[in-house]
C-alpha cells in the first residue's frame, strides 16, 4: 500500500524558497495539496501558494519558527485542521553555519541544531502521530546533505545536524514500518540557492572542481526525486538517496 500524490496532503518545511519551493511546486504539479512553510518570508511563501493553487490544488501558508516545538506543532495542526491530515512530510527547512567550530557562538551552534535537526524530529513526531491515528501509509522524507559524508571545512556543526538525520531516518523507518509508513532521506550535493550564496567565488570554483559533473545542482533536480520516493519506491525505507553530481564518488 502506498500514497498517491493526487488528492494527498503534503507539508514541506522551508518551502518559501530554494529546494523546498521546488518540492512544493513539484508536489502541487502531481496533484497534492501543499502546506507552504516559512519563517519570515511570508510574501515569498504566498507566491508559492498562488503558484500551487494555479495548478488546481489547495495550498496554505504557515509562518512559524521551526526552531521551537511549538512552531512545529502549529504547522502539523494547521495541516490536520485545514486539509484533514498529513499524508506526506518533507523535512527541508535548514540553515548553514559556514565557520570553524572554534569561532562559532553557542547561540549559533544551538540554533543550527534546533532548525536542522530538532525540527525534523518534532515535525515527524506530530505528522507520524497523525498518519498512525488515521491509518494512512504516509511518507516522511528528510533533506540531509552530502556534506555529512564527504566533509567540508567550516561546516562541522551543519554536518553534525545532517549526519544525525541519517540515524534518525534509519531508526524512524524501523519504528513506523509496521504502520505502512516509509521514511527516507535525500542527501543533495551543492545546489544553487540562497543557502550557498555567501560562498566566495574562489571557494565556489574550488568546490566545482570536486564535482565530477562540474556544476552545482538546481533545486528542481532534487525536487523531482520526491514523487519517486512517495509513489514509486514502495519497497524502500530507511535509505538516503544521494543527488550530488557525483561528488561522493570522486
Ligand atoms: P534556503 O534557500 O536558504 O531556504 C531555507 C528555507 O528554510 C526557507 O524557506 C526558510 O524560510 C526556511 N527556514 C530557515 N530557518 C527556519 C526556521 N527557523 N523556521 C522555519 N523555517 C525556516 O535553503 P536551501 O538551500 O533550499 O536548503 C533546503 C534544505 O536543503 C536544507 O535543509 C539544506 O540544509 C539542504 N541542503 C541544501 C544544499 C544546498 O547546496 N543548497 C545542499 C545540501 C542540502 P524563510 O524564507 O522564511 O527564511
Amino acid at each position: 500500500m502506498s500514497i498517491t500524490l493526487r488528492g494527498s496532503n503534503a507539508i514541506v518545511t522551508g518551502s518559501s524558497r530554494g529546494i523546498g519551493r521546488a518540492i512544493a511546486l513539484e508536489l502541487a504539479r502531481r496533484g497534492a495539496n501543499v502546506v507552504v512553510c516559512c519563517q519570515s518570508r511570508v510574501d515569498a511563501a504566498l507566491e508559492v501558494k498562488e503558484e500551487c493553487e494555479a495548478m488546481g490544488v489547495r495550498a496554505l501558508v504557515v509562518q512559524s519558527d521551526l526552531a521551537t516545538e511549538e512552531g512545529c506543532r502549529l504547522v502539523a495542526d494547521r495541516c490536520v485542521k485545514e486539509l484533514g491530515g498529513v499524508d506526506v512530510l518533507v523535512n527541508n527547512a535548514g540553515i548553514g553555519q559556514f565557520a570553524p567550530v572554534h569561532q562559532l557562538e553557542s547561540e549559533a551552534i544551538e540554533r543550527t541544531l534546533r532548525v536542522n535537526l530538532f525540527s525534523y524530529i518534532y515535525m515527524s513526531k506530530y505528522a507520524v502521530g497523525d498518519m498512525i491515528e488515521r491509518q494512512v501509509p504516509g511518507c516522511v522524507i528528510n533533506i540531509s546533505s552530502v556534506v555529512s559524508m564527504i566533509g567540508a571545512s567550516g561546516m562541522s556543526v551543519y554536518a553534525a545536524s545532517k549526519g544525525a538525520i541519517t540515524g534518525f531516518t534509519v531508526c524512524l523507518a524501523r519504528e513506523v514500518a509496521r504502520y505502512g509508513i516509509r521514511v527516507n532521506a535525500i542527501a543533495p550535493g551543492y545546489v544553487e540557492t540562497e543557502l550557498i550564496a555567501p560562498f566566495p567565488d574562489d571557494y565556489r570554483a574550488k568546490v566545482i572542481k570536486r564535482i565530477p559533473m562540474r556544476r552545482f545542482g538546481e533545486p528542481n533536480e532534487i525536487a523531482r526525486a520526491i514523487p519517486f520516493l512517495v509513489e514509486d519506491a514502495t519497497y524502500m525505507t530507511g535509505q538516503t538517496l544521494v543527488i550530488d553530481g557525483g561528488i561522493l564518488i570522486e
